[in-house]
């Protein structure tokens, strides 16, 4: 295993890190047996930063990973969300009353004291004056209690991010399908900022949210039709040349060297041995040139995610 400095914030963590959102059936049913053999034998082989929120699988990612990280909890860093839920009869929630108690829910459905890494989940569903003046002052708060240790932000349109490095004193920041085969804008507008400001960078999705495998999207995947199609054009010619395209596209993301940590999304011990595969190994220069070129009408598309107001310039309409 690698292991990086998530910014300033002192932690150590493994450059490939456990996305926990297919824990929570958000990518289909799962077996929990075959879930938890998954997070134990990320562990045995140095993963040590786990990804989580309230919102994936609602509630139920966050229930399954407590009670599999039980008897483990101080060999990883935990990190989970706050502020989307679409249970309780609530969608979103970034007040600071609702912040606050989220921590406390989390903390008892994880079955720890702590966590080491809070974030805002999808700061461009929130009004950004509330996200900068409410939510992340009552999360950075939290530190001083000793329930939180340090306070991020998460999403997906990127200017958003900017914004917020430079009015509020945030550790670490969570972007997704915006660093990987189809899409590298994350390196135009947020690396270089986060990185100046010791800001701990994550990247989320490496796969695409799965359109980068054999299986191809789920139905819920947000990218225009364009996208899906080329992602089973990248597919099917990788397939043909005796490449898996997820090796592919886990060896790209995870050459990035300004990344602290890449969040892949797990719940099967063969996908975690084969991204733990993928470090250190760099892509067949030919195969990702002739993978990048059937790409290319496609790269850097981007889809309107939460208030208008906070999509990037360009977001084109989900699905379209
Ligand atoms: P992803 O690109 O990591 O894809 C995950 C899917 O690919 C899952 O269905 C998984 O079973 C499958 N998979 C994983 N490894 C594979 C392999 N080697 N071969 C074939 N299939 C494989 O997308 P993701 O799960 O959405 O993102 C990773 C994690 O990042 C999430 O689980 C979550 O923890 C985090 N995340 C956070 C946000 C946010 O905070 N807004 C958004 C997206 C993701």
């Amino acid at each position: 295993m690698i292991y990086r400095k998530l910014g300033r914030t002192g932690l150590t963590v493994s450059i490939v890190g456990f996305g926990a959102s297919p824990l929570g059936a958000e990518f289909g049913k799962i077996d929990p047996a075959e879930g938890k053999r998954a997070v134990d034998y990320a562990i045995d082989h140095g993963i040590n930063y786990f990804d989580v929120a309230p919102y994936y699988g609602r509630t139920l990612a966050e229930e399954r990973l407590g009670a599999f990280l039980q008897g483990k909890r101080d060999r990883v860093i935990l990190a989970t969300k706050v502020g989307r839920y679409q249970y309780g009869g609530v969608d979103f929630d970034y007040s600071r009353q609702r912040v606050l108690r989220s921590v406390d829910e989390s903390l008892q459905r994880l079955r720890t004291d702590w966590i080491d890494v809070i974030q805002v989940h999808d700061i461009e569903f929130g009004d950004r004056r509330q996200i900068i003046e409410e939510t992340l002052p009552a999360l950075l708060d939290l530190k001083k209690t000793g329930k939180v240790r340090f306070v991020g932000i998460t999403g997906y349109p990127l200017h958003q991010f900017v914004d917020i490095i430079q009015h509020v004193p945030i550790d670490t920041v969570l972007t997704y399908c915006r660093y990987n085969l189809f899409d590298t804008s994350m390196d135009d507008i947020l690396t270089p900022v986060a990185k100046a400001a010791g800001v701990g960078l994550i990247n989320a999705s490496p796969l695409h949210m799965r359109v980068l495998t054999e299986k191809g999207a789920p139905d819920w995947h947000p990218a225009p039709k364009r996208v899906l199609e080329t992602g089973r054009r990248v597919a099917a010619f990788c397939r043909e040349r005796g490449v898996d395209i997820a090796d592919l596209a886990m060896q790209f993301a995870l050459a990035h060297e300004d990344v602290a940590t890449t969040l892949v999304g797990m719940s099967k011990v063969r996908h975690v041995q084969m991204n733990i595969r993928a470090i250190g190994v760099k892509p067949d220069p030919e195969l990702l040139a002739q993978v990048r070129e059937i790409i290319a009408p496609v790269a850097n598309v981007v889809w309107m995610e939460g208030r208008p107001e906070n999509n990037d310039p360009g977001a084109v309409p989900k699905r379209s």
